[in-house]
């Protein structure tokens, strides 16, 4: 079975919500949506106190290439604009709307064949449409898709991993939809003038390899590759090493491999904009673990609180502790359920009392544990230290800003070093300084 180097082998569960068929939830009274919900510059509000919307209508943009529209993801009135908690930290604008309670907005409208759109006006519909990875990057899609000239692009990823423990939505969206990610993957093809595709999807998910084998069992230029179920196999230089046995050079890209690689909720979203003209205004996410009474995957409008969706599962049990947003390995902690569902919530997940280590840090053992378990191959004990020690010209040397911040080293410490925290604080010092 292909596979990357390092890593872990994980406890999945996935049981809890693989079975859960997406619903779409019941429209929330109102969504707050940031102006930032994407990388790159924060949108402007298009719109100001008092104003009515339509459901999709464009309510903020930036000029800067690197970002990405936001869209009103319910109809109503605009009823106020101002800081509030965001679910990657602090507060952040935001744009709050009243649903009018009118119904959901029938998507019908097509943007044209993709085979007859040029590559420019795909990416001008992508980019319109504010569709960004739904992995949980949330990096703009126009952008990725479109490479330097001296940087051609012979192959598409199409990832289908979802590695993350808990987490299902992903595969739930491969078995519900699987026509219209392979089409989003189709176009992404065409649009870089690719000459092939996989589609990389773990061996814990035998139904989805199936079905998109099926699906493709006429077709020469993509491919399914079942790859190992292990942790981080879903990051893009994982991804790349284990399906095309290419290496992301550190501090490069994937495109200076003359690959993209793209989840398969971003193709699904793609195939939407295209075929009906439908900006991403709403996503798939797991809501999942023993803190909550019903676990779920369900279709979410963009903006809707925490409080509203974790309600609509039936709320939280006595003994839930801690929330987070994404899964637990690379997902963020909550300290409120005010925040809203953004572009980048792949899962809302709530941990008991007995699921959560309360530990102090201890002095570090010189164990090596991170090391052998790093799947960039870095020095995490060594990059702590250097963190600790203010030693940033030192830390860019030794290639912190290659780390993918996926908590394997932390997970693995026996002193309970919290060394994904000390790489981002190094990451955020190293991008800091001028180069
Ligand atoms: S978080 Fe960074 S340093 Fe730690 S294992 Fe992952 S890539 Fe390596
Ligand atoms: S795993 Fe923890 S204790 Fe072991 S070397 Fe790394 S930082 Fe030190």
């Amino acid at each position: 079975m292909k596979t990357f180097r390092q890593g872990l082998y994980l406890a999945e569960k996935k049981e809890l919500s693989e079975a859960k068929k997406i619903k779409r939830i019941s429209p929330p009274p109102r969504v707050i949506l940031p102006l930032s919900q994407h990388t790159g510059a924060p949108g402007r509000p298009l719109v100001k106190v008092g104003d009515r919307v339509e459901e999709g209508q464009k309510i903020a943009d930036a000029d800067s290439f690197i970002s990405s529209p936001i869209h009103a993801s319910i109809s109503g009135k605009v009823s106020s604009i101002e800081k509030m908690p965001h679910p990657v930290g602090g507060e952040g604008e935001a744009i709050i709307i009243e649903g009018d309670g009118n119904g959901k907005k029938v998507w019908e409208k097509g943007k044209g064949n993709p085979k007859s759109l040029a590559a420019e006006e795909i990416r001008k519909i992508i980019r319109e449409a504010g569709i960004v990875g739904l992995g949980g990057a949330a990096f703009p899609t126009h952008v990725k898709l479109s490479p330097p000239e001296n940087k051609p692009i012979d192959t598409i990823v199409l990832n289908g991993c979802e590695c993350e423990p808990y987490l299902t939505g992903d595969h739930r969206l491969m078995l519900e939809r699987p026509d219209d990610c392979l089409y989003g993957l189709r176009v992404i093809i065409e649009t870089v003038h690719a000459t092939r595709g996989y589609v990389g999807i773990e061996n814990n998910k035998p139904d989805a390899i199936a079905l998109m084998r099926e699906k493709l069992k006429d077709n020469e230029n993509i491919q399914v590759v079942p790859l190992k179920t292990k942790y981080p196999q879903g990051g893009e230089k994982m991804l790349i090493k284990a399906i095309l046995n290419r290496e992301v050079p550190l501090g490069g890209l994937p495109l200076d491999v003359g690959v993209v690689v793209n989840n398969v909720g971003t193709a699904l979203a793609i195939a939407e904009a295209i075929k009906w003209g439908k900006p991403l205004l709403e996503r798939v996410v797991t809501i999942t673990g023993s803190g909550v009474s019903q676990p779920a995957n369900l279709l979410i409008p963009l903006g809707t609180p925490f409080s509203y969706v974790v309600e609509e599962c039936g709320g939280l049990r006595e003994n839930a502790s801690k929330v987070i947003m994404g899964g637990p390995m690379m997902g963020l902690s909550q300290y409120t359920l005010d925040v809203p569902v953004v572009k980048g919530t792949s899962g809302i997940l709530v941990l008991t009392e007995s699921e959560v280590v309360f530990r102090e840090e201890e002095p570090c053992v010189k164990c090596a544990r991170c090391i052998d378990h790093c799947p960039m191959g870095l020095l995490p004990t060594i990059l702590a230290r250097l963190v600790k020690a203010e030693r940033w010209d030192s830390l860019k040397d030794y290639q912190v800003m290659d780390c993918i911040e996926c908590g394997c080293c932390a997970y693995v410490c026996p002193s309970r070093i919290p060394l994904v925290h000390l790489m981002k604080l190094g990451k955020f010092q190293v991008s800091k300084r001028p180069t």
